[in-house]
């Protein structure tokens, strides 16, 4: 997301006249796109990589720490008066949902393979915005997940409770932690309202010896009629109950682009995409709390998921909570509601298909469609689309657009894609695919081309870890583009359902099998251990994808363990990173989630209650801060990232 322009955003009962219009013309939009876009060819592999930071308070003198609300200047000043600064550094400061947020991407994207240039620019994006924070007394961590986010005292600001959060409506979450600009809060209080119940988020609880039976901060209030009595019905005895947008759009992931060099391949690259999402969600596991406990999984998707679940009681098949309120039904302008199985934040729903191995029986689950939309798009002057992709646009179609603004209902469809990205935007996937613009014709080398965005993965605290994230997958991308014509990556897509939920569960790294090829030059699937999924000979993602996209850069002779000798710095440095991600695939190193679970169960405070208290947090964050600098007078990075990683790092070797 790049910097917000200004407008009037709509509140739900005015933009919801509109949802009609936006869709009708943002079908038309991309039309336009695709007639202007579709025979681009041979564009290069640029790519870059999104890294969310949290703005963190951590007090020394009262051993406590906390999200910082009030830092949101920095962001203003990166990309105003710093902003000379940071273009020399190729770095480019975005806001993000929370106010204690800030997202980084290089200004530029990187093309081709960049290997350490990938962390040295992470470095650089880091080191600015955290030079800018300390002369404020405040630290930027890139944790996945804030683990006392919704506890009493969790902001730096004392005084949070005294105006009424009339956006969330969250027993929890003050509408200050939303980003000042007013589309974030009108996008909250258009979900609710849509929804007509607050959002609601229940994670498994982790179980301990002293767990309560249910989370009891499940509290009544008496500011919002009827919000404030849903607690009580909508918590599970056993969970953590959440209830406010921010819980999930405040944490924070790693996301990576890449273009392809036709729409052909685009689809293909999206398509073959598809199931490393749920597998690379749980390879980078870090989430392991919520809102002050211990959760019993590791994974932040299903909390974003819920908690912009706009989906009326009739669209999600369920009662509503207080049917004698909130109109019974919630509020959508569609004259006929469908049913919907998933929010609109979940995994990829239909491949796109458009090459040769695939075949429509792979799309094998229930995923409604917008009937017009297929219309259209497939019969129409301006380019007739074929049955595949338009069904994975007519399934983003049936979503209604969140915010209007205003200023921005009349567009030009020939030179605005507003009303297709309003609905592309909030259609958030564990991938994405994204059309160029109208101005995407062929030769227009200044304007993007096909991309495709992987979405599912964790942040980690380190620059080193993300950057080893970031080229692993960079690795499998260049080898799927570069033998597209042999590789099939299909398997069903209810198989990739189930792994999605698999994903989530406790250290299911090294306890859960998933579901994955027996073979990419066949259909065959099986289920599979991480050991199997990452180093199997004949379907491992290290000698399927990593030793041979190596082996045909001429990088490696054989294996990319052949790296640890190499004379070169940054073939050496690549061992690491693919060790790193080797080692926590296959149970050697903790993963994040493992690493901050047993730290708590440890804590010489923790009382086996499941609880994170404010000095476990403390201690917690004081420890995270000291990994991210590569400090391991503790030895905690050793301990964090295997002692051969650390000894790298640290210079020791
Ligand atoms: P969004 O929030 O919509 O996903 P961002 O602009 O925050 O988009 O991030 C997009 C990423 O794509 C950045 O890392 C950027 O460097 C990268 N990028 C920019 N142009 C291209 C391109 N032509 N091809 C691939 N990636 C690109
Ligand atoms: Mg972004
Ligand atoms: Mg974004
Ligand atoms: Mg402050
Ligand atoms: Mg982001
Ligand atoms: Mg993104």
């Amino acid at each position: 997301m790049g910097l917000l322009s200004l407008g009037t955003p709509l509140e739900w009962h005015e933009s919801s006249q509109y949802s009609e219009h936006v869709r009708k013309n943002g079908i038309e939009q991309l039309l336009y796109v695709f007639r202007a876009a579709n025979a681009r060819k041979e564009d290069p592999l640029l790519w870059g990589d999104e890294v969310e930071y949290m703005i963190c308070v951590i007090d020394d003198a009262r051993r406590n720490a906390v999200l910082a609300i009030d830092d949101d200047e920095v962001l203003l000043e990166l990309n105003t008066e710093d902003k000379g600064m940071c273009d020399a550094h190729n770095a480019s400061f975005h806001p993000e949902y929370g106010r204690f947020m800030i997202e980084a991407t290089p200004a530029e994207p990187y093309r081709g393979f960049v290997n350490q240039y990938v962390e040295e620019n992470m470095a650089q994006r880091r080191a600015l915005a955290e030079g800018k924070l300390r002369e404020r007394g405040a630290d930027l961590l890139s944790l996945a997940v804030f683990p006392r986010m919704g506890c009493p005292g969790f902001t730096d600001v004392p005084q949070v409770w005294s105006s009424h959060n009339a956006a969330s409506r969250s027993l929890y979450l003050p509408d200050q932690v939303i980003n000042r600009h007013a589309r974030f809060p009108t996008l909250t209080a258009n979900i609710r309202t849509r929804r007509g119940e607050k959002v609601c988020i229940n994670v498994p609880m982790y179980q301990d010896e002293k767990t309560p039976k249910g989370d009891d901060t499940v509290v009544e209030r008496d500011w919002f009629t009827p919000e404030d009595q849903e607690a009580v019905l909508a918590s599970k005895p056993g969970h953590i109950y959440m209830d406010g947008m921010g819980f999930g759009m405040g944490s924070s992931c790693l996301q990576l682009t890449f273009q392809a060099p036709n729409v052909d391949k685009a689809r293909y690259l999206y398509d073959s995409l598809v199931n490393f999402a749920p597998v690379l969600l749980a390879a980078t596991a870090a989430s392991p709390a919520f809102k002050g406990w211990l959760a019993d999984q590791d994974v932040r998707w299903d909390v974003i998921s819920a908690s912009v679940d706009d989906r009326t009681p009739y669209e999600r098949s369920e009662e509503p909570l207080l049917p004698k309120y909130n109109n019974g039904h919630g509020y959508t302008s569609k004259a006929h509601p469908q049913r919907i199985p998933k929010s609109r934040y979940s995994a990829v729903d239909l491949y796109l298909g458009g090459n040769p191995f695939f075949d429509r029986k792979y799309n094998d689950t229930n995923v409604p469609l917008n009937e017009s939309a297929l219309e259209k798009l497939q019969t129409n002057h301006l380019f007739p689309m074929d049955y595949d992709l338009a069904r994975h646009f007519s399934h983003l179609f049936i979503r209604d657009p969140l915010v209007v603004f205003q200023e921005r209902v009349d567009q030009d469809n020939q030179n605005s894609t507003d009303h297709f990205e309003n609905i592309q935007s909030t259609n958030w996937q564990t991938l994405r695919f994204k059309p160029p613009t109208q101005a995407a014709i062929p030769g227009n080398n200044s304007t993007p081309g096909w991309r495709v965005e992987f979405r599912p993965m964790e942040i980690h605290v380190t620059d080193f870890e993300n950057a080893a994230y970031s080229n692993f997958l960079f690795l499998i991308v260049e080898c799927l583009l570069k033998f597209s014509n042999e590789i099939n990556a299909y398997l069903p897509m209810s198989q990739v359902w189930q792994n999605m939920q698999t994903a989530h569960r406790r250290d299911a790294v090294v306890l859960e099998k998933f579901h994955w090829k027996k073979s990419f030059t066949n259909e065959a699937t099986g289920e599979y251990s991480f050991a199997e999924i990452f180093q199997n000979s004949g379907f491992g993602i290290f000698p399927q994808f990593i030793d041979r996209i190596l082996k045909h850069k001429n990088i490696v002779a054989s294996s990319w363990t052949d790296l640890q000798n190499s004379s070169d710095a940054g073939q050496k440095r690549l061992y690491y990173y693919l060790k790193l991600v080797f080692d926590r695939a296959t149970g050697v190193l903790p993963t994040t989630a493992n690493f901050l679970r047993e730290y708590i169960t440890h804590h010489p405070s923790y009382q086996k209650d499941s609880r994170l208290s404010s000095e476990i947090n403390y201690d917690l964050l004081k420890m995270m801060s000291r990994i991210t600098h590569l400090d391991d007078s503790k030895g905690e990075l050793s301990k964090f990232l295997g002692k051969e990683i650390a000894d790298f790092l640290a210079n020791r070797i």
